[in-house]
């Protein structure tokens, strides 16, 4: 009887510990239901097949990024929207990268006059273009699987295009540690993306999934600056603050 109690401890003991080493549940590779990629090049020029040149292998690079970004937005696999084909098209616009319709098909177009400009900027360093193109692929394609609260990206489409450079943040295609001070929360992009990134590293580890789960479409719950403090415990306004007084402490070593 004794034993048998001591053993329970024990095994208790050592769930406790693995729980709290690992924090969350990750997603694995192996469960990972790849999207069909269908790439098109409708740029028959240099510029549109310096795509194909850089990345090699893009319906490889595309799945890859689409389960990285899995990785930050959701803990567990039937929390994942079922994105079942993602059609890339590259081509010759004025622009960089959009993305167009919801799950379970999405449309992803890329920029080739985009590609060649930045490409000469990097002094045509195929790695940091590289390092590019995923990061504009890591955030089109949060867009892909994020939640928008049920379609309302026109009230708050600050807030969700901040997630979508979070993520791009977490996976090391953003430097974090570029912000400044200014501007508000919902001022989208780097703005938003950094004082996410930076509430996730130093007030609440989850915050980047537990926010895009605040936005899930059919909870009958409209979302609103309430839910970072239903989250956080703290509100939105007063983490700000404390944001641009500390942003400064916090650094990701390269
Ligand atoms: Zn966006």
């Amino acid at each position: 009887m004794f034993k048998s109690v001591y053993i329970f401890k024990v095994l208790s003991a050592i769930l406790l510990l693995c729980h709290s080493l690992t924090g969350y549940t990750q997603i694995k590779r192996s469960e990972f239901k790849e999207p069909a990629i269908e790439f098109m090049n409708l740029d028959s020029t240099a510029k549109g097949s310096l795509y194909l040149e850089i990345t090699k292998k893009p319906e490889a690079v595309i799945k890859e990024t689409c389960f990285k970004v899995c990785t930050i937005l959701y803990r567990h696999i039937n929390e994942i929207p079922n994105v079942e084909t993602i059609k890339y098209t590259v081509s010759d616009y004025d622009g960089v990268s959009a993305k167009d319709g919801y799950p379970p098909i999405i449309d992803i177009a890329f920029s080739s006059s985009y590609l060649e400009s930045n490409f000469n900027k990097t002094e045509q360093d195929s790695a940091k273009m590289l390092n590019e193109i995923i990061g504009v692929l890591s955030h089109e394609l949060t867009h892909a699987y994020q939640w928008d609260d049920g379609g309302r990206y026109s009230e708050i489409g600050g807030v969700i295009e901040g997630i979508a450079d979070a993520v791009r943040t977490m996976l090391g295609y953003k430097d974090y540690n570029s912000k400044k001070p200014g501007g508000s929360y919902k001022d989208a992009y780097s703005t938003s993306a950094f004082f996410f990134v930076w509430i996730e590293r130093n007030i609440h580890k989850d915050f980047i999934y537990e926010l895009n789960q605040s936005m899930l479409a059919n909870d009958s719950v409209k979302w609103t600056r309430q839910q970072v403090k239903l989250i956080t415990g703290t509100s939105v306004d007063d983490l700000w603050k404390q944001y641009q007084q500390n942003m400064h402490l916090d650094t990701i070593e390269i």
